[in-house]
C-alpha cells in the first residue's frame, strides 16, 4: 500500500452566472481555496447541468481576452462553439475537451452551438483555468481539440468504474493533452460501493471535484456534489469510497512556485505585466474579433 495523501480541506462552491449561457458552481477560487492553492489549477467553473429551451439566438459569453494561462473546457452534455481573433473556430460536444493555450493573448467568444441552441437540451461542462510557468506565459496561442475517441479509458472495477485519462499517465495509459507543466487529469465515472485507490505523484498538488454523487474519504468525511477536496501534496495515492454512482474530476499537478498577479481574464506574475496586458488588449495587440 502506498503512503496516502490526506484531506486538507473540503471546499464548497459558490453559484454564479457567466454570460447568458453558463449557470455555474465555482469551488475555486473561493474563500477556502485561493488562486494559487492548488497550483497549477487556478479556477474551476462547473456549468449545469442546465436545461435550455430551443432558441434562435446562441447563448454564451461574448468577446473577451485571456493572457498568461490556459482554459480547458470539458463537455459532459450539449455542444459548444468557439471563435477567436486568430481565425480559429471549432465545436466540441459530449466527451470532448478543448485545451486552449491563451499564452500571449487571444480574444474569443464561447457560445452554445447553433444546432444545440435550435434544438435545446441539457448542457453540462467544466471550464478550468490552468496556469502557465512564467517562461511560457507569452507563448504563441494554440488549441488542442481533443475528441472523446482519442481519450483512453481505463477500467477500474468489475462494477463498471472507469477513468478517462485527459492528461498525464495513469495505469500505463497516457492522455492526449500536451501540458506545459506536469499534470494528471482524470474524468472518473465511479460506481457505488467501489473503494478506489488512485496513485498520484509525490509532491503533486491534488484535488478531487464531485460533479455528481458522493464519496467518503479515509478520515470518514462525506463529500457531496459541487464540493472540492484538497489533499496534501505529500503521499503517493488518494483513497476514497464511492457512496453512490458518481461523476468525479481528479486534478493533480506539480505546483508552479511563482508569484501570481491577476486581474479579470489575465493571470501574470507581476502587476506591471498585468498593466501591460490591459494596454495590449486595449490597443488590439491580442487581436480583434468582429
Ligand atoms: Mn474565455
Amino acid at each position: 500500500m502506498e503512503a496516502l495523501k490526506s484531506v486538507v480541506l473540503i471546499g464548497k462552491s459558490n453559484p454564479a452566472q457567466v454570460g447568458d449561457g453558463f449557470f455555474i458552481r465555482r469551488p475555486m477560487p473561493s474563500a477556502a481555496i485561493g488562486l494559487g492553492d492548488i497550483s497549477p489549477f487556478l479556477l474551476l467553473d462547473h456549468a449545469g447541468p442546465t436545461a435550455f429551451a430551443p432558441a434562435k439566438q446562441r447563448r454564451g459569453v461574448d468577446v473577451h481576452p485571456h493572457r498568461g494561462f490556459e482554459t480547458v473546457t470539458i463537455v459532459y452534455e450539449g455542444e459548444l462553439e468557439h471563435r477567436d481573433s486568430s481565425g480559429s473556430s471549432g465545436k466540441i460536444s459530449a466527451g470532448d475537451v478543448q485545451w486552449m493555450t491563451a499564452g500571449a493573448g487571444v480574444v474569443h467568444e464561447e457560445k452554445h452551438s447553433q444546432a444545440f441552441t435550435e434544438r435545446g437540451g441539457t448542457l453540462e461542462m467544466i471550464q478550468l483555468w490552468v496556469n502557465l510557468p512564467a517562461k511560457h506565459k507569452m507563448t504563441t496561442p494554440k488549441y488542442q481539440e481533443i475528441l472523446a475517441a482519442h481519450i483512453p479509458s481505463v477500467s477500474l472495477s468489475d462494477k463498471g468504474t472507469f477513468a478517462r485519462v485527459i492528461a498525464g499517465t495513469f495505469e500505463g495509459h497516457t492522455g492526449p493533452a500536451f501540458t506545459f507543466s506536469p499534470i494528471l487529469m482524470l474524468d472518473l465515472r465511479a460506481k457505488s460501493g467501489d473503494l478506489l485507490e488512485i496513485p498520484v505523484d509525490e509532491g503533486y498538488n491534488t484535488s478531487l471535484y464531485v460533479l455528481k454523487g458522493s464519496v467518503q474519504t479515509e478520515d470518514q468525511r462525506k463529500i457531496k456534489e459541487a464540493e472540492l477536496i484538497k489533499f496534501t501534496a505529500t503521499g503517493r495515492a488518494i483513497r476514497f469510497e464511492v457512496l453512490e454512482d458518481s461523476k468525479l474530476l481528479l486534478l493533480a499537478g506539480e505546483p508552479i512556485q511563482e508569484p501570481i498577479s491577476s486581474y479579470g481574464p489575465f493571470v501574470m506574475n507581476t502587476k506591471m505585466e498585468i498593466q501591460q496586458a490591459i494596454a495590449d488588449f486595449q490597443s488590439g495587440k491580442m487581436g480583434i474579433l468582429e
